[in-house]
C-alpha cells in the first residue's frame, strides 16, 4: 500500500453556516455557504458537502495554511469529496449536524 500524502493543501476554505432569516414573518435558521475566514471561531457550522461536523482553522501566521476547516469525523474525511482521505464514493455524514 503506498503512503497517504499528508502534505495535501487544506480545500475546505468553505462552509456551511445557520443564518437567520425571516420567512413569512416568521424567524427560521438556513443552512448557508460562508468563507470560513469570513466566520468567527464560534460559529455554528457544518461541512457544505457531507454536513458533518467541521472544526475551524484560523491562519495564526502570515504564511501558514489558510483559513479552513476539517472535518471532526475521519469517517467523513473518507467519505466526503471535500475530505482530506477521500477515496472515490461520496455520501452524507452518517451524523449530519442539522
Ligand atoms: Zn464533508
Amino acid at each position: 500500500m503506498s503512503q497517504k500524502d499528508d502534505t495535501k493543501e487544506p480545500t475546505m476554505t468553505l462552509c456551511a453556516t445557520k443564518r437567520l432569516f425571516k420567512i413569512d414573518g416568521k424567524k427560521e435558521f438556513r443552512w448557508v455557504e460562508a468563507k470560513v475566514s469570513d466566520l468567527a471561531q464560534r460559529a455554528e457550522v457544518r461541512c457544505l458537502y457531507c454536513k458533518g461536523a467541521v472544526r475551524l482553522h484560523f491562519k495564526k501566521q502570515a504564511h501558514g495554511m489558510e483559513d479552513h476547516c476539517e472535518h471532526k469525523a475521519h469517517q467523513d474525511s473518507v467519505f466526503c469529496r471535500a475530505g482530506h482521505f477521500f477515496e472515490d464514493e461520496h455520501r452524507e455524514s452518517l451524523n449530519p449536524v442539522e
